[in-house]
């Protein structure tokens, strides 16, 4: 079994993450500037705003760790990280790869 790093993760991971965030920039932001001072419709579209990114972001977030593809045989892998403060990482058994994820 050997153990490969996937560069090109980091790359996709950090282009979803940066358009899962923007609507809660956007939100935060606009509340941000106001504080306060915006009223009825503004606020409420600010509030939406950045709720719905953060929304996105979570779900976005799960289903896209939970959904890595063997680059190799494109098999849908699961998850086996040895803990919690170890790298994400997801094993092959047909390639014989364990892919290991981010730093
Ligand atoms: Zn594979």
């Amino acid at each position: 079994m050997e153990t490969i790093q996937d560069a090109d993760f980091a790359r996709r991971y950090l282009k979803r993450n940066l358009i899962g965030l923007a609507p809660v920039v956007l939100g935060f932001i606009l509340l941000w500037i106001d504080r306060g001072q915006l009223s009825g419709l503004d606020f409420w579209l600010a509030i939406l705003s950045f709720a719905v990114g953060v929304g996105y972001f979570a779900i976005k977030e799960r289903c896209f760790l939970n959904s890595y593809r063997c680059p190799r045989c494109d098999r849908l892998l699961k998850q086996t990280s040895d803990g919690c403060d170890e790298p994400l990482a997801y094993t092959c058994d047909d390639c014989e790869v364990r892919w290991k994820i981010g730093a």
